[in-house]
C-alpha cells in the first residue's frame, strides 16, 4: 500500500510541475520532484502555482482530470490491497453503476468534455456515509452509506446527480488551487490534490477536509436534481434524501453532511424549484405533472 502511495506521490509532483509549466510559461520547472517556490525573492514572484486565475482552460482541465485519475487509481489499489473493493459483479456495484448509467446522457450538456470520459463507478467497504465523483467521471461510493442510510433508486440517483454536478462543474478546482498553493509553499508535503487516494478506511484518518462552497453546493444540487429528473428518477427524493443525512448527522458526524453542509438555503432552494424538476420528471416517465402520484419520503 506504502509504495503504491510514494508512487502516486511521484506521479502527482509530476503533474503539479508540469502544470506549472504548461499553465505558467515564465515559472521554472527544475524536476519532477522538486515543486518550484515562486516567493518574494524569485523574479517570477508574481506567479503563484495556486492562481485561481491560472487553473483554467484545455489544459487545466486535463491536468485536472488527470490528477484525479491518478488519486482515483491509488484509492482502487489501496481497497483491493485491502479486499475493501466490491467486485463489479456485487449486486450494490451494478446498482449504482445502473444508475450513472442512466444519468449519463443527461449530463453531457453540462461539460463537453464529459463525452470523452471514461466513466468508473467503485464501492469502496468502509464505514463512511460518503460518495464522491471526480473530474473524469470518477465515481467511488463508500459502503457506510449504503448501511447507514439505505438509500432508494431515487435517492441514490439525486446523491449521484449531485456528486456528478460537482465534478462536470469542476468544483474541486478551487480546492486543487489551494492545495497547488500550499504545495508551493511547501506547506504541504504529500501533494494529495484531491486528497482521497492515501487514508485510513477505518477511522478516516489522512482524509482531507473536503468541503465545496455554499453556491456550488446550490448549484449541484440544481444541475444533479436536474439531471436526475430528466434520466427518470423523482427529484421530490432529493429533498428528501438530504434531509435525512441532516437527521442522520445529528445522532453522529456523516461525512457526506460535512463536505456538502446542508443549509437552509440548500433545502428551500431545493423545495422552490421542485415544481419544474417535477414537470422534468413527468415528461420522462411520460405523464401529466397532476396524475404523479404523492411521494413518501423515507424516514431514517
Ligand atoms: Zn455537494
Amino acid at each position: 500500500m506504502k509504495s503504491v502511495a510514494r508512487h502516486a506521490r511521484a506521479l502527482l509532483a509530476m503533474i503539479a510541475a508540469s502544470v506549472v509549466a504548461s499553465i505558467m510559461p515564465g515559472a521554472r520547472v527544475a524536476h519532477a520532484e522538486e515543486i518550484p517556490r515562486l516567493d518574494s525573492r524569485d523574479p517570477n514572484g508574481d506567479l503563484r502555482v495556486g492562481n485561481p486565475m491560472a487553473m483554467r482552460g484545455p489544459a487545466a482541465d486535463a491536468m485536472l482530470e488527470q490528477i484525479a485519475m491518478i488519486e482515483y487509481r491509488q484509492l482502487i489499489a489501496d481497497a483491493t490491497a485491502q479486499r475493501r473493493l466490491l467486485p463489479q459483479t456485487d449486486a450494490r456495484v451494478k446498482h449504482v453503476h445502473d444508475v450513472v448509467d442512466n444519468l449519463m446522457p443527461y449530463a453531457l450538456k453540462w461539460n463537453d468534455r464529459s463525452r470523452n470520459w471514461n466513466w468508473e463507478v467503485n464501492l469502496v467497504r468502509a464505514p463512511r456515509v460518503d460518495a464522491y465523483c471526480m473530474p473524469g467521471g470518477k465515481v467511488v461510493v463508500f459502503t457506510g452509506l449504503l448501511d447507514k442510510l439505505h438509500p432508494t433508486d431515487d435517492e441514490m440517483a439525486m446523491l449521484i446527480g449531485h456528486e456528478i454536478a460537482h465534478a462536470l462543474r469542476q468544483h474541486a478546482r478551487v480546492m486543487v488551487d489551494e492545495r497547488m498553493e500550499r504545495l508551493n509553499r511547501g506547506t504541504l508535503s504529500a501533494p494529495q490534490l484531491f486528497g482521497i487516494g492515501d487514508f485510513d478506511f477505518d477511522t478516516g484518518e489522512g482524509f482531507p477536509d473536503v468541503r465545496y462552497s455554499a453556491d456550488d453546493e446550490r448549484e449541484a444540487d440544481v444541475i444533479g436534481t436536474e439531471i436526475a429528473a430528466r434520466a427518470g428518477f423523482d427529484p421530490r427524493a432529493a429533498l428528501g434524501f438530504w434531509q435525512r443525512v441532516e437527521s442522520l448527522d445529528r445522532r453522529m458526524p456523516v461525512e457526506l453532511a460535512a463536505a456538502h453542509p446542508i443549509t437552509a438555503g440548500r433545502l428551500d432552494d431545493l423545495r422552490r424549484r421542485q415544481p419544474d424538476m417535477l414537470a422534468l420528471y413527468a415528461k420522462a416517465t411520460r405523464r401529466p405533472v397532476d396524475s404523479l402520484p404523492a411521494y413518501h419520503a423515507r424516514l431514517n
